[in-house]
Parts: C-alpha cells; sequence; structure tokens
C-alpha cells in the first residue's frame, strides 16, 4: 500500500483510510473481517466520530489487540470545554484505547469556528495532549472556504478534513489546498465518492470504460489522490467488495490520464446533476437559510442512515429550510442545477 506523509505530524499514512462511517450498518462480526482485512490489505488509518452511532465501539472490539498497527482517529462536534471532556472520555472508552492519535473538531461551520477558541474547546484538547491521551488535534470543516483559510492561517490545527471528490469544486484544489499544504498542514479527503454519489450506478456507467476495466469508484478516488496535497482519502466502507476494490487503488497507484479524466467528468456530470455539491455559490440565502448544510444533512439521513444525528443537527440550526419563500434567487446562482426550493421543502419534511 502506497503511503504519504501527514504533514508536519511526521505520520506516514496509507493513501486508502478506513472511513468508519457506514459500520453502524452491519453486525459486528462482519465489522471484525472488514477492520482486519484492511489492517492486513495495508491501511493504517482509521476515522470515526463520536456521532457514527455504535461505530467507535465497534473498532474497539474489532481491532482491540492491534492498537500499535494504525492511527486512530475520531471526530467530536462538541465546541466548548466540559463537552469536548466529557466526550474524549466517551470516544476512549468506546474505543478502548488510552490514546486517540487524531481528535478532530468535527464538521465545524459559521460561528462555531471562533467557539472553538472562545469556550474552551481548544484548550481541553491542548490539555488532552499534554496528558498523553491523544497526540494531534485536527479540525474537519465540509464546504466553507473562509472558515478553511482561518483554520489553516490559526497554526493551530495539525490536520486539516475536506470534503474532496471529483464533484468538488475547483476552488477547494486550486486555492484551498496547496495553501494548506504549504504550511504542513496534513490534509485528509473525507467523503472522496461524495457520500455515495459516486460508488457505481450501473445507468450512469454505461459505455463508460476506465483504465484496466476499473470501476467509477476506483477511479474517482485516483482522482481525489492525483492531488498530491492530498495525503489519505478515507471512502466508507462496509462491503468487502469495497474494501477489495479501495485496496487495489492504494496498492496500484498510478496517476489517471487526460482521457480517463475526461470520462470521469462526463460521470460526474451525469451523476451529479441536480445534486448539490455543496460549494456554498447559492448562498447568501435573503432568509439565511444554510442551503449547503441542510442538504448534507440530508445525505447523512439518506447515504449514511444517521437518522437521529441529522435531525439534531438539523433542529439545531437557527434558521431552516421551513422558511424558504421560493423568492428562487438561489437557483440563479446554483450552477450544478438543483431544484433548491422544491428540495428544501422536502428536506424540511424528512429532517424535521
Ligand atoms: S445548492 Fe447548488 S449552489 Fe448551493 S451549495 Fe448546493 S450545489 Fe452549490
Ligand atoms: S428560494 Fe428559498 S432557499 Fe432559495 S434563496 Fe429563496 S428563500 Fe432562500
Amino acid at each position: 500500500m502506497q503511503r504519504r506523509t501527514l504533514g508536519k505530524t511526521g505520520w506516514e499514512l496509507s493513501v486508502i483510510g478506513y472511513g468508519a462511517i457506514k459500520l453502524p450498518l452491519v453486525s459486528q462480526k462482519e465489522c471484525d473481517i472488514l477492520l482486519n482485512k484492511a489492517i492486513d490489505g495495508g491501511i493504517n488509518f482509521v476515522d470515526t466520530a463520536d456521532c457514527y452511532g455504535d461505530s467507535e465501539e465497534k473498532i474497539g472490539l474489532a481491532l482491540k489487540g492491534r492498537r500499535k498497527e494504525f492511527h486512530l482517529s475520531t471526530k467530536i462536534d462538541e465546541r466548548d470545554g466540559i463537552g469536548v471532556r466529557k466526550k474524549l472520555e466517551r470516544c476512549l472508552r468506546r474505543l478502548r484505547t488510552d490514546r486517540i492519535d487524531l481528535v478532530l473538531f468535527h464538521d465545524v461551520r459559521g460561528s462555531e469556528y471562533d467557539r472553538i477558541f472562545d469556550s474552551g474547546g481548544l484548550e481541553a484538547l491542548q490539555k488532552a495532549r499534554t496528558e498523553g491521551k491523544i497526540l494531534e488535534i485536527g479540525i474537519s470543516i465540509h464546504h466553507s472556504l473562509p472558515i478553511m483559510r482561518k483554520a489553516v492561517e490559526s497554526g493551530v490545527f495539525s490536520v486539516l478534513m475536506v470534503a474532496y471528490s471529483a464533484l468538488d469544486e475547483d476552488r477547494l484544489a486550486a486555492d484551498l489546498l496547496p495553501m494548506a499544504h504549504k504550511t504542513g498542514m496534513g490534509l485528509i479527503a473525507m467523503k472522496p465518492l461524495a457520500g455515495g454519489r459516486l460508488a457505481d450506478r450501473p445507468s450512469v456507467l454505461k459505455n463508460r470504460k476506465f483504465n484496466q476495466g476499473e470501476s467509477l469508484a476506483q477511479v474517482s478516488l485516483r482522482y481525489v489522490l492525483s492531488n498530491p496535497n492530498i495525503t489519505c482519502a478515507i471512502p466508507g466502507m462496509m462491503r468487502l467488495y469495497e474494501l477489495n476494490e479501495n485496496l487495489q487503488v492504494g496498492r496500484q497507484p498510478r496517476k489517471i490520464d487526460r482521457e480517463e479524466v475526461k470520462a470521469l467528468m462526463e460521470c460526474v456530470g451525469e451523476a451529479g446533476k441536480g445534486s448539490c455539491r455543496n460549494c456554498g455559490y447559492c448562498l447568501p440565502c435573503p432568509e439565511g437559510i444554510p442551503i449547503p448544510d441542510i442538504f448534507r444533512f440530508e445525505n447523512y439521513y439518506d447515504q449514511y442512515d444517521l437518522k437521529e444525528w441529522a435531525r439534531e443537527q438539523y433542529q439545531s440550526l437557527e434558521v431552516n429550510a421551513n422558511v424558504c419563500t421560493g423568492c428562487e434567487q438561489c437557483l440563479e446562482h446554483c450552477p450544478y442545477g438543483v431544484s433548491i426550493p422544491e428540495k428544501m421543502k422536502f428536506a424540511h419534511r424528512t429532517l424535521q
């Protein structure tokens, strides 16, 4: 398995990491097989989150006794000191370890960024680092380039985890990633298959031929890893065939060629038609609706079965989809043809 250095941490990570978001959807037995095969296959980075159902517990059980063979990462939703400390203790317990290599502030949005600094969250993780409970502090940000920029400029975080796939807009790859890489921040690509939208779909794949008969998912991963600023991509996996396909990508690294990029972009056009890519071009909505966040929660609800968490997140929004007036201002700005007002109604019905 090819490895790359994760910025200033100096860790040599496998280019494919294990994204554990889907583990709540499989049994402990399946999880034992998947995770052990992943480690045997050369994966040495496992990423989960406090809010991914019983994912942490399953990892703790499946990989007990193998803790030294991989870097373990989890993410915490809390921003204040008390909340962070409480959640961290629970993460350690559930993961059955006395040290987590990387802990990230999860899915940081809007004013939450400042709360990390002002209400003790960062301090709590720094203390945990001094105590040896964690090694590195990171931040995961899904789509806000201004917040990503702030995080890079702060110099506080060792790792930035970003949603990055062939469906994501170019500004991220062209601007933010090289800037972060230059500062020595380690960059990890989450959602490299766009939350499952770039997983294979026969209707989209008809007549599409990638080199060596590779699947859409494999070529999409190669696309992400062709960006030299990215250390590791963490596709969510819950089936053995997914693991095997992804292992193959990491074991036989190659940059995708122009023809493949062309074919991939044609698929992306089809796979992404009408789907939100979290670019944020539709903002600001005159009513203050955080449109991309709402679509992301809906994706969590649908694709990852994190129904309770997605609802909680939606219900904690200051402004939700229910106030959409149907003014259609956002439609003019969305380059991907998402029927936003219509989908806002649907999202509200699903998540309220
Ligand atoms: S709705 Fe359209 S413009 Fe808004 S974030 Fe999604 S893809 Fe981008
Ligand atoms: S249609 Fe709804 S979501 Fe779009 S800009 Fe108007 S109020 Fe905001």
